[in-house]
Protein backbone atom coordinates (compact mmCIF):
# COMPACT_ATOMS: atom_id res chain seq x y z
CA UNK A 1 0.00 0.00 0.00
CA UNK A 2 1.14 3.33 -0.63
CA UNK A 3 1.69 5.68 2.33
CA UNK A 4 -0.41 8.41 2.74
CA UNK A 5 1.01 11.87 1.48
CA UNK A 6 -1.43 15.19 1.90
CA UNK A 7 -0.27 18.24 0.72
CA UNK A 8 -1.44 22.41 1.67
CA UNK A 9 -0.76 24.72 -0.88
CA UNK A 10 -0.75 28.22 -0.03
CA UNK A 11 -0.57 30.73 -2.45
CA UNK A 12 1.54 33.67 -0.75
CA UNK A 13 -0.55 36.74 -1.87
CA UNK A 14 -1.75 38.12 1.47
CA UNK A 15 -1.77 37.42 5.42
CA UNK A 16 -1.66 34.06 6.04
CA UNK A 17 -5.27 32.84 6.78
CA UNK A 18 -7.27 30.86 10.21
CA UNK A 19 -8.94 29.21 7.08
CA UNK A 20 -5.23 27.93 6.17
CA UNK A 21 -4.56 26.99 9.41
CA UNK A 22 -7.18 25.25 9.93
CA UNK A 23 -6.74 23.22 6.24
CA UNK A 24 -3.26 22.55 7.10
CA UNK A 25 -4.10 21.22 11.03
CA UNK A 26 -6.29 18.09 9.76
CA UNK A 27 -4.25 17.85 6.66
CA UNK A 28 -1.49 17.33 9.38
CA UNK A 29 -3.29 15.37 11.52
CA UNK A 30 -5.15 12.84 8.81
CA UNK A 31 -1.20 12.43 7.98
CA UNK A 32 0.00 11.54 11.69
CA UNK A 33 -3.13 9.17 11.67
CA UNK A 34 -2.04 7.45 8.74
CA UNK A 35 2.23 7.62 9.20
CA UNK A 36 2.14 9.52 5.85
CA UNK A 37 4.11 12.80 4.96
CA UNK A 38 2.94 16.58 4.39
CA UNK A 39 3.62 18.32 1.84
CA UNK A 40 3.87 22.49 1.96
CA UNK A 41 3.96 23.56 -1.54
CA UNK A 42 4.09 27.19 -2.21
CA UNK A 43 1.42 27.72 -4.83
CA UNK A 44 3.03 31.24 -6.57
CA UNK A 45 2.45 31.00 -10.05
CA UNK A 46 0.40 34.18 -9.55
CA UNK A 47 3.72 36.38 -10.32
CA UNK A 48 1.99 39.84 -9.56
CA UNK A 49 0.80 39.35 -6.40
CA UNK A 50 3.31 36.78 -4.81
CA UNK A 51 5.53 37.86 -2.78
CA UNK A 52 8.59 36.26 -0.81
CA UNK A 53 7.49 38.44 2.37
CA UNK A 54 3.83 36.60 2.68
CA UNK A 55 5.51 32.99 1.78
CA UNK A 56 7.51 33.77 5.27
CA UNK A 57 4.92 34.96 6.82
CA UNK A 58 2.84 32.22 6.15
CA UNK A 59 5.63 29.58 7.17
CA UNK A 60 6.41 30.97 10.01
CA UNK A 61 2.94 31.72 11.33
CA UNK A 62 1.79 27.76 10.66
CA UNK A 63 5.13 26.99 12.55
CA UNK A 64 4.02 29.17 15.19
CA UNK A 65 0.72 27.33 15.70
CA UNK A 66 2.74 23.71 15.84
CA UNK A 67 1.75 22.87 11.97
CA UNK A 68 4.36 20.58 11.02
CA UNK A 69 5.34 19.15 7.24
CA UNK A 70 7.70 16.67 6.43
CA UNK A 71 8.87 18.51 2.69
CA UNK A 72 8.79 21.96 1.58
CA UNK A 73 10.46 24.45 -0.02
CA UNK A 74 11.95 25.49 3.70
CA UNK A 75 12.98 21.68 4.37
CA UNK A 76 13.36 20.08 1.32
CA UNK A 77 12.65 16.37 0.15
CA UNK A 78 12.66 14.20 -3.00
CA UNK A 79 9.54 15.73 -4.85
CA UNK A 80 11.13 19.27 -4.96
CA UNK A 81 10.96 21.96 -6.24
CA UNK A 82 7.80 22.86 -3.53
CA UNK A 83 7.73 26.23 -5.56
CA UNK A 84 5.50 26.04 -8.59
CA UNK A 85 7.81 29.32 -9.83
CA UNK A 86 10.52 27.03 -10.03
CA UNK A 87 8.77 24.32 -12.02
CA UNK A 88 7.65 25.86 -15.27
CA UNK A 89 9.58 23.79 -17.54
CA UNK A 90 7.26 20.72 -15.90
CA UNK A 91 4.33 22.65 -16.58
CA UNK A 92 5.30 23.32 -19.99
CA UNK A 93 6.53 19.96 -20.57
CA UNK A 94 2.97 18.77 -19.09
CA UNK A 95 1.13 21.21 -21.39
CA UNK A 96 2.94 19.46 -23.98
CA UNK A 97 1.58 16.26 -23.73
CA UNK A 98 -1.52 17.16 -23.98
CA UNK A 99 -1.13 19.04 -27.14
CA UNK A 100 0.10 16.27 -28.41
CA UNK A 101 -2.48 13.51 -27.66
CA UNK A 102 -5.02 16.00 -28.68
CA UNK A 103 -6.51 16.67 -24.95
CA UNK A 104 -5.83 20.11 -25.60
CA UNK A 105 -5.29 22.82 -28.54
CA UNK A 106 -3.96 26.18 -28.46
CA UNK A 107 -6.02 29.06 -28.81
CA UNK A 108 -5.17 32.55 -30.36
CA UNK A 109 -8.27 34.60 -29.56
CA UNK A 110 -7.35 37.50 -28.11
CA UNK A 111 -8.61 39.40 -25.09
CA UNK A 112 -10.51 41.87 -27.48
CA UNK A 113 -12.40 38.95 -29.17
CA UNK A 114 -12.76 37.17 -26.12
CA UNK A 115 -14.44 40.58 -24.18
CA UNK A 116 -16.95 40.81 -27.25
CA UNK A 117 -17.99 37.32 -26.89
CA UNK A 118 -18.42 37.76 -23.06
CA UNK A 119 -20.44 41.30 -24.12
CA UNK A 120 -23.05 39.18 -26.58
CA UNK A 121 -23.18 36.05 -23.95
CA UNK A 122 -24.32 38.68 -21.38
CA UNK A 123 -26.90 40.28 -24.20
CA UNK A 124 -28.10 36.58 -24.77
CA UNK A 125 -28.03 36.31 -21.17
CA UNK A 126 -26.32 33.19 -21.33
CA UNK A 127 -23.69 31.71 -19.17
CA UNK A 128 -19.76 32.96 -19.88
CA UNK A 129 -17.45 30.29 -21.14
CA UNK A 130 -15.38 30.30 -24.33
CA UNK A 131 -16.69 29.19 -27.43
CA UNK A 132 -14.31 26.90 -28.51
CA UNK A 133 -13.78 28.67 -31.73
CA UNK A 134 -9.91 27.35 -31.82
CA UNK A 135 -10.61 24.30 -31.18
CA UNK A 136 -11.35 23.32 -34.93
CA UNK A 137 -8.32 24.98 -36.10
CA UNK A 138 -5.86 22.70 -38.73
CA UNK A 139 -2.80 21.52 -37.27
CA UNK A 140 -1.33 24.05 -40.32
CA UNK A 141 -2.49 26.53 -39.03
CA UNK A 142 -1.91 26.38 -35.63
CA UNK A 143 2.09 25.57 -36.97
CA UNK A 144 1.88 28.61 -38.63
CA UNK A 145 0.49 31.12 -36.24
CA UNK A 146 2.36 29.62 -33.49
CA UNK A 147 5.80 29.82 -35.46
CA UNK A 148 5.08 33.56 -36.40
CA UNK A 149 5.21 34.62 -32.99
CA UNK A 150 1.38 35.07 -32.30
CA UNK A 151 0.33 34.60 -28.76
CA UNK A 152 -1.54 31.68 -27.54
CA UNK A 153 -2.98 30.04 -24.28
CA UNK A 154 -3.26 26.60 -23.79
CA UNK A 155 -6.81 24.77 -23.32
CA UNK A 156 -7.75 21.74 -22.32
CA UNK A 157 -10.89 20.26 -24.70
CA UNK A 158 -13.88 19.41 -23.08
CA UNK A 159 -16.63 17.48 -24.60
CA UNK A 160 -19.20 19.19 -23.82
CA UNK A 161 -21.79 16.18 -24.25
CA UNK A 162 -20.50 14.24 -21.48
CA UNK A 163 -20.69 14.47 -17.39
CA UNK A 164 -18.29 14.52 -14.76
CA UNK A 165 -18.30 13.39 -11.36
CA UNK A 166 -16.09 14.05 -8.50
CA UNK A 167 -16.24 11.40 -6.05
CA UNK A 168 -15.66 13.38 -2.75
CA UNK A 169 -15.34 11.19 0.23
CA UNK A 170 -17.76 13.32 2.58
CA UNK A 171 -20.06 14.66 -0.32
CA UNK A 172 -20.46 10.84 -2.86
CA UNK A 173 -20.55 11.66 -5.58
CA UNK A 174 -20.82 15.43 -6.65
CA UNK A 175 -21.85 15.69 -11.02
CA UNK A 176 -20.97 18.26 -13.18
CA UNK A 177 -22.44 18.81 -16.64
CA UNK A 178 -19.17 19.17 -18.79
CA UNK A 179 -21.10 21.89 -20.91
CA UNK A 180 -21.35 24.18 -17.19
CA UNK A 181 -17.75 23.63 -17.62
CA UNK A 182 -15.34 26.29 -19.82
CA UNK A 183 -12.14 24.75 -21.66
CA UNK A 184 -9.95 25.60 -19.26
CA UNK A 185 -6.46 27.56 -19.90
CA UNK A 186 -4.02 25.78 -18.75
CA UNK A 187 -1.56 27.33 -20.13
CA UNK A 188 -0.91 31.33 -20.24
CA UNK A 189 0.40 32.95 -22.99
CA UNK A 190 3.61 34.02 -20.47
CA UNK A 191 3.99 30.22 -20.71
CA UNK A 192 2.70 30.03 -17.52
CA UNK A 193 0.49 27.39 -15.82
CA UNK A 194 -2.90 28.85 -14.10
CA UNK A 195 -3.91 26.81 -10.81
CA UNK A 196 -5.16 23.88 -12.38
CA UNK A 197 -2.62 22.64 -14.35
CA UNK A 198 0.13 23.23 -12.07
CA UNK A 199 -1.93 21.63 -8.64
CA UNK A 200 -3.09 18.63 -10.68
CA UNK A 201 0.89 17.89 -12.08
CA UNK A 202 1.92 18.66 -8.73
CA UNK A 203 -0.30 16.47 -7.06
CA UNK A 204 0.86 13.89 -9.36
CA UNK A 205 4.50 14.24 -9.21
CA UNK A 206 4.45 14.94 -5.46
CA UNK A 207 2.51 11.18 -5.40
CA UNK A 208 -0.17 13.01 -3.34
CA UNK A 209 -2.52 10.43 -2.06
CA UNK A 210 -5.47 12.79 -0.41
CA UNK A 211 -6.97 16.10 -1.42
CA UNK A 212 -7.58 17.80 2.00
CA UNK A 213 -8.53 21.16 0.90
CA UNK A 214 -11.54 23.54 1.39
CA UNK A 215 -14.65 23.59 -0.40
CA UNK A 216 -14.41 26.55 -1.73
CA UNK A 217 -12.53 24.28 -4.48
CA UNK A 218 -15.30 22.11 -5.67
CA UNK A 219 -16.37 23.84 -8.69
CA UNK A 220 -12.58 23.75 -9.72
CA UNK A 221 -12.74 19.43 -8.79
CA UNK A 222 -14.31 18.91 -12.25
CA UNK A 223 -11.36 20.42 -13.96
CA UNK A 224 -8.97 18.42 -12.13
CA UNK A 225 -10.56 15.30 -12.59
CA UNK A 226 -10.51 15.99 -16.15
CA UNK A 227 -7.30 16.61 -15.91
CA UNK A 228 -6.42 13.78 -14.12
CA UNK A 229 -8.23 11.31 -17.13
CA UNK A 230 -6.58 13.29 -20.27
CA UNK A 231 -3.19 12.15 -18.24
CA UNK A 232 -4.52 8.97 -17.60
CA UNK A 233 -3.33 9.03 -14.36
CA UNK A 234 -4.76 7.75 -11.19
CA UNK A 235 -6.62 10.99 -8.98
CA UNK A 236 -6.05 11.20 -5.30
CA UNK A 237 -9.24 10.94 -3.28
CA UNK A 238 -11.45 14.26 -2.94
CA UNK A 239 -11.90 15.70 0.40
CA UNK A 240 -13.52 19.29 0.79
CA UNK A 241 -14.05 20.59 3.93
CA UNK A 242 -16.26 22.60 4.65
CA UNK A 243 -15.72 26.66 5.29
CA UNK A 244 -14.92 28.47 8.47
CA UNK A 245 -17.75 30.70 8.49
CA UNK A 246 -18.58 34.15 10.58
CA UNK A 247 -21.17 33.58 13.57
CA UNK A 248 -23.82 35.14 11.32
CA UNK A 249 -23.01 32.23 9.01
CA UNK A 250 -21.65 34.07 6.48
CA UNK A 251 -18.39 33.00 4.75
CA UNK A 252 -15.22 34.15 7.16
CA UNK A 253 -14.11 37.68 6.34
CA UNK A 254 -11.93 40.04 7.21
CA UNK A 255 -14.52 42.67 7.36
CA UNK A 256 -16.18 40.72 10.02
CA UNK A 257 -13.46 39.16 12.16
CA UNK A 258 -9.58 39.46 12.60
CA UNK A 259 -8.72 36.59 9.70
CA UNK A 260 -4.74 36.59 9.83
CA UNK A 261 -2.84 34.18 12.35
CA UNK A 262 -0.64 37.45 12.92
CA UNK A 263 -3.34 39.07 14.74
CA UNK A 264 -3.87 36.06 17.14
CA UNK A 265 -0.39 35.89 17.65
CA UNK A 266 0.48 39.14 18.19
CA UNK A 267 -2.41 39.73 20.29
CA UNK A 268 -1.01 36.86 22.67
CA UNK A 269 -3.40 34.42 21.92
CA UNK A 270 -1.61 30.69 22.83
CA UNK A 271 -0.47 28.84 19.89
CA UNK A 272 -1.85 25.85 21.44
CA UNK A 273 -4.88 27.18 22.75
CA UNK A 274 -5.39 28.46 18.84
CA UNK A 275 -4.74 24.78 17.49
CA UNK A 276 -7.07 23.25 19.83
CA UNK A 277 -9.82 25.67 18.28
CA UNK A 278 -8.80 25.29 14.84
CA UNK A 279 -8.57 21.55 15.22
CA UNK A 280 -12.16 21.81 16.78
CA UNK A 281 -13.79 22.91 13.34
CA UNK A 282 -16.04 20.85 11.51
CA UNK A 283 -16.28 18.02 13.92
CA UNK A 284 -16.98 17.22 17.19
CA UNK A 285 -14.28 15.35 19.93
CA UNK A 286 -16.07 12.21 21.53
CA UNK A 287 -17.69 13.66 24.75
CA UNK A 288 -18.26 16.66 23.23
CA UNK A 289 -14.84 17.86 24.88
CA UNK A 290 -13.66 20.90 23.89
CA UNK A 291 -10.09 21.03 25.83
CA UNK A 292 -7.28 18.93 23.78
CA UNK A 293 -4.08 18.54 22.35
CA UNK A 294 -2.99 17.59 19.20
CA UNK A 295 -1.73 14.34 20.22
CA UNK A 296 -5.44 13.83 21.55
CA UNK A 297 -6.84 14.95 18.16
CA UNK A 298 -4.42 12.49 16.42
CA UNK A 299 -5.97 9.42 18.43
CA UNK A 300 -9.89 10.82 18.05
CA UNK A 301 -10.16 12.51 14.67
CA UNK A 302 -12.05 10.43 12.48
CA UNK A 303 -12.50 12.41 8.74
CA UNK A 304 -15.46 10.35 7.49
CA UNK A 305 -17.58 11.80 11.32
CA UNK A 306 -16.73 15.90 9.55
CA UNK A 307 -20.03 17.49 9.34
CA UNK A 308 -20.77 19.75 6.21
CA UNK A 309 -22.56 22.76 8.33
CA UNK A 310 -20.11 25.26 8.08
CA UNK A 311 -18.21 25.27 11.09
CA UNK A 312 -18.06 28.73 12.91
CA UNK A 313 -14.84 30.72 13.55
CA UNK A 314 -15.88 32.64 16.75
CA UNK A 315 -13.44 35.09 17.97
CA UNK A 316 -15.52 35.13 21.60
CA UNK A 317 -15.22 31.42 21.76
CA UNK A 318 -11.64 31.54 20.86
CA UNK A 319 -10.88 33.94 23.41
CA UNK A 320 -12.71 31.85 26.29
CA UNK A 321 -10.48 28.83 25.23
CA UNK A 322 -7.38 30.86 25.63
CA UNK A 323 -8.07 32.31 28.61
CA UNK A 324 -8.76 28.69 29.87
CA UNK A 325 -5.28 27.53 28.71
CA UNK A 326 -3.57 31.36 30.40
CA UNK A 327 -5.22 29.86 33.47
CA UNK A 328 -3.26 26.52 32.69
CA UNK A 329 0.24 27.77 32.39
CA UNK A 330 2.32 28.08 35.84
CA UNK A 331 2.58 31.64 36.59
CA UNK A 332 6.13 31.67 35.93
CA UNK A 333 5.63 30.59 32.68
CA UNK A 334 2.72 33.13 32.26
CA UNK A 335 5.98 35.87 33.60
CA UNK A 336 8.10 34.87 31.13
CA UNK A 337 5.56 35.42 28.43
CA UNK A 338 4.47 38.01 29.39
CA UNK A 339 8.00 39.46 29.56
CA UNK A 340 8.71 38.34 26.39
CA UNK A 341 5.86 39.34 23.85
CA UNK A 342 4.55 42.08 25.96
CA UNK A 343 6.97 44.05 27.67
CA UNK A 344 10.19 42.46 25.48
CA UNK A 345 13.28 44.04 25.46
CA UNK A 346 13.04 44.88 21.72
CA UNK A 347 9.39 46.40 22.36
CA UNK A 348 10.55 48.22 24.77
CA UNK A 349 13.58 49.35 22.78
CA UNK A 350 11.16 50.45 20.14
CA UNK A 351 9.05 52.47 22.68
CA UNK A 352 11.97 54.81 24.20
CA UNK A 353 12.75 56.96 21.21
CA UNK A 354 8.83 57.46 21.04
CA UNK A 355 8.54 58.51 24.62
CA UNK A 356 11.71 59.68 25.99
CA UNK A 357 10.90 63.70 25.21
CA UNK A 358 7.33 63.38 26.86
CA UNK A 359 7.84 61.81 30.00
CA UNK A 360 9.08 63.59 33.16
CA UNK A 361 9.00 60.63 35.48
CA UNK A 362 9.81 57.09 34.70
CA UNK A 363 6.16 56.37 35.81
CA UNK A 364 4.74 58.29 33.12
CA UNK A 365 5.92 55.94 30.44
CA UNK A 366 3.21 53.42 31.31
CA UNK A 367 0.35 55.95 31.19
CA UNK A 368 1.69 57.48 27.94
CA UNK A 369 2.52 53.83 25.93
CA UNK A 370 -0.77 52.71 27.22
CA UNK A 371 -2.10 52.19 23.66
CA UNK A 372 1.01 50.41 21.93
CA UNK A 373 -0.37 47.43 24.54
CA UNK A 374 -3.78 47.00 24.29
CA UNK A 375 -5.68 45.71 22.01
CA UNK A 376 -8.89 48.12 21.22
CA UNK A 377 -9.08 51.80 21.98
CA UNK A 378 -12.04 53.62 23.04
CA UNK A 379 -12.52 57.24 21.93
CA UNK A 380 -13.74 59.84 24.04
CA UNK A 381 -15.64 62.89 23.58
CA UNK A 382 -12.57 64.95 22.22
CA UNK A 383 -11.01 62.14 20.42
CA UNK A 384 -14.65 62.00 19.05
CA UNK A 385 -14.84 65.23 17.85
CA UNK A 386 -11.52 65.17 16.55
CA UNK A 387 -11.95 61.97 14.55
CA UNK A 388 -14.31 64.01 11.90
CA UNK A 389 -12.13 67.23 11.39
CA UNK A 390 -14.42 70.51 11.05
CA UNK A 391 -15.88 70.98 7.48
CA UNK A 392 -15.67 67.49 6.95
CA UNK A 393 -18.00 64.81 6.31
CA UNK A 394 -18.63 61.70 8.72
CA UNK A 395 -18.79 60.06 4.94
CA UNK A 396 -15.65 61.14 3.72
CA UNK A 397 -13.55 60.59 6.71
CA UNK A 398 -14.79 57.10 6.68
CA UNK A 399 -14.38 56.57 3.25
CA UNK A 400 -10.72 57.84 3.88
CA UNK A 401 -10.46 55.64 6.65
CA UNK A 402 -11.40 52.40 4.68
CA UNK A 403 -8.59 53.42 2.02
CA UNK A 404 -6.23 53.53 5.01
CA UNK A 405 -7.27 50.07 5.69
CA UNK A 406 -7.28 48.80 2.11
CA UNK A 407 -3.76 50.43 2.02
CA UNK A 408 -2.74 48.37 4.87
CA UNK A 409 -4.06 45.08 4.28
CA UNK A 410 -1.81 44.94 1.30
CA UNK A 411 1.64 45.79 3.22
CA UNK A 412 3.50 42.52 4.57
CA UNK A 413 4.29 44.92 7.72
CA UNK A 414 4.04 49.00 8.17
CA UNK A 415 7.32 50.85 8.07
CA UNK A 416 7.65 54.45 9.24
CA UNK A 417 9.87 55.63 6.32
CA UNK A 418 7.30 54.66 3.37
CA UNK A 419 4.33 55.29 5.55
CA UNK A 420 4.37 59.03 5.14
CA UNK A 421 4.98 59.02 1.72
CA UNK A 422 2.29 56.14 0.94
CA UNK A 423 -0.40 57.84 3.51
CA UNK A 424 0.15 61.63 1.73
CA UNK A 425 -0.46 60.05 -1.63
CA UNK A 426 -4.38 58.77 -0.38
CA UNK A 427 -5.28 61.62 1.11
CA UNK A 428 -4.06 63.83 -2.33
CA UNK A 429 -5.85 61.24 -3.92
CA UNK A 430 -8.76 61.85 -2.33
CA UNK A 431 -8.35 66.08 -2.18
CA UNK A 432 -7.72 66.15 1.64
CA UNK A 433 -5.88 68.40 3.44
CA UNK A 434 -2.95 66.11 5.64
CA UNK A 435 -4.43 67.42 8.88
CA UNK A 436 -7.93 66.47 7.82
CA UNK A 437 -6.47 63.31 6.43
CA UNK A 438 -3.77 62.61 9.63
CA UNK A 439 -5.65 63.67 12.49
CA UNK A 440 -8.87 61.15 11.92
CA UNK A 441 -5.81 58.42 11.19
CA UNK A 442 -4.58 59.17 14.70
CA UNK A 443 -7.40 59.54 16.93
CA UNK A 444 -8.25 56.14 14.66
CA UNK A 445 -5.12 54.11 15.94
CA UNK A 446 -4.17 55.71 19.42
CA UNK A 447 -7.32 56.89 20.63
CA UNK A 448 -5.66 60.15 21.17
CA UNK A 449 -4.85 63.47 19.15
CA UNK A 450 -1.35 64.57 20.52
CA UNK A 451 0.74 61.37 20.37
CA UNK A 452 4.64 60.54 19.26
CA UNK A 453 4.83 61.01 15.10
CA UNK A 454 2.20 59.31 13.28
CA UNK A 455 4.27 57.37 11.31
CA UNK A 456 6.82 55.75 13.97
CA UNK A 457 3.65 55.68 16.24
CA UNK A 458 1.82 53.44 13.49
CA UNK A 459 4.96 50.85 12.62
CA UNK A 460 5.10 50.44 16.51
CA UNK A 461 1.87 49.39 17.11
CA UNK A 462 1.73 47.58 14.44
CA UNK A 463 -0.42 46.64 11.04
CA UNK A 464 -2.57 44.02 12.76
CA UNK A 465 -3.66 46.43 15.67
CA UNK A 466 -3.89 49.77 13.24
CA UNK A 467 -6.02 47.93 11.13
CA UNK A 468 -8.70 46.72 13.50
CA UNK A 469 -8.66 50.12 15.10
CA UNK A 470 -9.17 51.96 11.86
CA UNK A 471 -12.14 49.24 11.75
CA UNK A 472 -13.29 49.90 15.04
CA UNK A 473 -13.15 53.94 14.47
CA UNK A 474 -15.37 53.70 11.86
CA UNK A 475 -17.60 51.51 13.55
CA UNK A 476 -17.41 54.28 16.16
CA UNK A 477 -18.33 57.31 13.45
CA UNK A 478 -21.46 55.74 12.61
CA UNK A 479 -22.62 56.41 16.42
CA UNK A 480 -21.70 59.67 16.64
CA UNK A 481 -24.32 61.93 16.66
CA UNK A 482 -24.86 63.90 13.08
CA UNK A 483 -23.77 67.68 12.80
N1 LIG B 1 -3.40 27.62 -3.99
C1 LIG B 1 -4.66 27.17 -3.47
C2 LIG B 1 -4.95 27.97 -2.21
O1 LIG B 1 -4.47 29.06 -2.13
C3 LIG B 1 -4.61 25.69 -3.19
C4 LIG B 1 -5.93 25.04 -3.29
C5 LIG B 1 -5.77 23.54 -3.22
O2 LIG B 1 -5.48 23.05 -2.12
O3 LIG B 1 -5.88 22.90 -4.24
O4 LIG B 1 -5.65 27.58 -1.30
Amino acid sequence: MTSVRVRVGPSPTGDPHVGTAYIAIFNMVFARQHGGQMVMRIEDTDRARSRPEWEEMILSSLRWLGVQWQEGPDVGGDFGPYRQSERGAIYRDHAEMLLSSGAAYKCFCTAERLQELRAEQREQKLKFGYDGRCRSLDADEVAKRAGAGEDFVVRLAIDDDDRTVVKDRLRGDIVFENAEIDDQVLLKSDGMPTYHLANVVDDHLMQITHVIRAEEWITSTPKHVLLYQAFDWQPPQWIHMPLLRNPDKSKISKRKNPISINYYRDAGFLPQAMLNYLGMMSWTFPGEREEFSLDEMVEAFDIDKVALGGPVFDVEKLKWLNGNYIRKLAPEDLAKRLQEQVFGPEVIGRLVPLLQERIERLEDFATQSSYFFCGEVTYDAAASAALVPKKRTPKEITTALKRVVEFIERQPTLVAASLEGDLRAIGDELGLKPRDFFMPIRVAVTGRKATPPLFDTMAAIGKERCRLRILGAIAHIRTLPKG
